[in-house]
């Protein structure tokens, strides 16, 4: 998940540091030979009654992965692992070399993307109805994460350090794998099901901005979306779904296929979010989003898969693939409910500006931002602000949602001194802060 209008959540750097050579800590195999591409690590040692998804993110986010920053070889490993559990499932390839879609990774908007390529790895499960099996959904998660950052980390003074990202987002993968064995195993949907790993999510959305130019079934003919970005802290059965606004039909369909895995969802209506799923809805598809809420460890190297709500995954998992049958069975297709949500502005990969420092909660929708942390020594920190306030007033203007405190961020420099108006426990608290320098404070 890479949140483009949460204050902090950008760096400014000159220039991404370069991958150090892969370091390899478990047994060498060859687990597919590309030319160029060093031999990847086997996933071994996992096999000792590991459930599927452990497996699954316990490779993706180990450190000889070196955080699967878009591009790198620990990446291309990590597309590989994927490509082989499609074939595992019986997935059909549905990449340009194989279950493979090479992704141009330099960016129009966004300075830090590294150039070169990287990899999407694209399974299809052809539809069963002859009359739905030339439309298709698209189940995805992304694969890349941030590497040794510093681009998009939150940890400045860990730099360097790998960034294994086991829940943003080995944890959306590991559902993926599981989703697409539920389905293929059968009955199989009536339409097509493509089952997409994004890689460059991280810097820009940039590799299912590559699918929806390049699909494997015509965007006109795809009805629906579900993208799943950070589900591995189910913790307390609570599940975000992003997206319900973008088609009627959502709400009673995710209700329905809610009462197997009875997780507690609560639906948000946009369907421009920080993540993939924004690329989709974009050209016109109805999307969900599914979210198990940021965390202390978010984008920092502290996200490993010792934090990982394993059996959660498997929830999710099963949540999902219930949602695709009902999509992919339907007569009829979704209704699309256009715009809803606020549409990234171009320009926002650059970051600049003032910095607070919070990190808000993704499941508060009464009016404000509520904190769901505060980063150590932050602008935030240094005035007082804690986990649970509610921000309500930033100078002279009202926060009614993370938009207006983006917006509200934007229209102030740092070292600007600002009175800041939140909630804490029903009461009404000032506290004043002077706003630091992103780009300054965040490397
Ligand atoms: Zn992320």
């Amino acid at each position: 998940m890479s949140y483009p209008v949460v204050e902090g959540s950008r760096l400014h750097v000159s220039r991404l540091g370069s991958a150090a050579p892969l370091v390899v800590a478990l047994v060498f195999a060859p687990l597919a030979s590309l030319a160029g591409q060093a031999a990847c690590p086997a996933p071994a040692g996992l096999t000792g009654g590991a459930s599927q998804p452990e497996a699954t993110v316990r490779y993706l986010a180990d450190d000889a992965l070196e955080g699967r920053l878009a591009g790198s070889p620990g990446a291309h490993c990590a597309a590989l692992y994927v490509a082989d559990r499609f074939r595992e499932a019986g997935l059909e390839p549905g990449g340009t070399g194989g279950y493979l879609q090479t992704v141009p990774l330099a960016s129009a908007v966004n300075p830090h993307a590294p150039g070169g390529t990287g990899v999407n790895v694209v399974g299809v499960l052809p539809g069963s109805d002859p009359a739905l099996a030339g439309q298709a959904i698209v189940i995805g998660a992304h694969l890349d994460h941030l590497g040794r950052g510093p681009f998009g980390s939150l940890s400045p003074e860990r730099a360097g350090e790998i960034h294994n990202g086991a829940d943003d987002n080995a944890s959306g993968v590991a559902a993926l794998v599981l989703v697409a064995r539920r389905l293929a195993a059968g009955p199989h949907p009536g339409r097509t099901v493509v089952f997409v790993a994004f890689t460059g999510e991280e810097i820009g959305l940039l590799g299912s901005s590559f699918y929806v130019q390049h699909p494997s079934v015509p965007l006109d003919s795809t009805v629906a979306m579900l993208n799943m970005d950070m589900v591995g802290r189910l913790g307390h059965d609570r599940l975000i779904v992003y997206g319900v606004g973008t088609s009627p039909q959502w709400s009673d369909l995710v209700a329905d296929a809610d009462l197997s895995p009875g997780l507690e969802l609560a639906y948000q209506q946009a369907g421009f979010g920080p993540s993939d799923h924004t690329s989709f809805y974009g050209k016109g598809v109805p999307v969900l989003h599914f979210f198990t809420n940021l965390h202390q460890d978010y984008h920092r190297p502290s996200d490993d898969w010792q934090q990982i709500d394993f059996p959660g995954i498997i929830r999710v998992a099963e949540l999902v693939a219930g949602i695709a049958s009902r999509v992919a069975d339907r007569p009829e297709r979704l209704t699309v409910v256009q715009g809803v949500g606020h549409r990234p502005e171009a320009g926002e990969g650059g970051g600049y500006g003032a910095y607070l420092g919070t990190v808000p909660d993704f499941t508060f929708t009464e009016p404000g931002v509520r904190l769901g942390g505060v980063t150590g020594g932050s602008p935030a920190d240094r005035a007082g602000l804690r986990t649970g306030d509610v921000m309500i007033g930033f100078g002279d203007g009202e926060i009614s949602d993370l938009y207006a405190l983006t917006a509200a961020l934007r229209s102030h420099a740092p070292g600007d001194t600002v009175a800041i108006t939140v909630l804490r426990d029903g009461t009404e608290v000032r506290v004043t802060a002077v706003l630091g320098d992103r780009a300054r404070d965040r490397q």
